[in-house]
């Protein structure tokens, strides 16, 4: 109880700062991406390379910068109902398009079960955004990725994310904002994904999976009387 509480603490001073600094580095970053995707179109050869390396790492930023945001924004708009369904496959196909998720690309993806949960729709496709992202790297090629969605019939819902990859190490802080074992990685994803569950009196619970790696599962709570009627 104690570590969630300076956990919150912790989110809410660096959304504090965050909210501060982000825009007056979002700018001029927008200017540099601008700049070396101008001077890319020109290059070649050796400097063609070393442009994308200037471009990936300003790209980075601006992934550390928006999460750092993300952590800031308070709480939650209000809930709408979500097809899970499409919301994963919409996340899927976005991921396919950034990436090399199956079936043309070496990591299999498949979406099981539906139903509907309550919540600001665009939040929660977030969460499943990064808990995919992270499945599929975590499998890597020739990996498999599997969600399962679950809905009670008193409308909580859940969606587990399993994956092939080598499972999370047992004391690993992985919802700690900053956490990554990826060279390139942000390590904001799962915090962003916490906070956001928890805006939502919900949360992400980490075991080992079907798929013999890691398994993320998200659960949200039904809603009350009040916001389905509202809805
Ligand atoms: P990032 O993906 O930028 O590293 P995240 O917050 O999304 O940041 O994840 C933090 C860390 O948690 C990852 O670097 C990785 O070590 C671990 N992790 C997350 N998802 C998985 C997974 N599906 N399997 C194994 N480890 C994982
Ligand atoms: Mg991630």
């Amino acid at each position: 109880h104690q570590a969630r509480l300076v956990q919150h603490e912790k989110l809410a001073g660096i959304g504090r700062l965050a909210a501060g600094v982000a825009h007056e580095i979002n700018n001029p970053l927008g200017v540099i991406l601008g700049y070396v995707r101008l001077l890319q179109r020109r290059a070649e050869g050796a400097l063609a390379e070393d442009l994308r390396v200037v471009e990936e790492e300003a790209v980075r930023c601006q992934d550390i910068v928006e999460g750092l945001l993300d952590l800031a924004r308070p709480g939650r708009g209000p809930l709408e109902p979500v097809a899970l369904r499409d919301a994963c496959e919409e996340v899927v196909l976005r991921l396919r398009e950034a990436t090399r998720l199956g079936p043309q690309g070496s990591v299999s993806v498949e979406v099981h079960g539906e139903g509907t949960a309550w919540a600001q729709a665009s939040r929660l496709r977030q969460v499943l955004l990064n808990l995919v992202k992270n499945a599929a790297e975590a499998a890597g090629e020739g990996g498999r990725v599997e969600v399962r969605i679950a809905v009670d019939a008193a409308g909580a819902s859940r969606v587990a994310v399993s994956d092939s990859g080598p499972g999370v190490p047992p004391d690993a802080r992985l919802f700690e904002p900053f956490f990554t074992t990826k060279p390139s990685g942000t390590g904001l994803g799962l915090a962003v994904s916490q906070a956001i569950a928890e805006a939502h009196g919900g949360r992400i619970d980490v075991d080992t999976g079907p798929l013999g790696g890691a398994r993320f599962t998200l659960s949200l709570p039904a809603p009350s009387r009040e916001q389905e009627a509202a809805a």
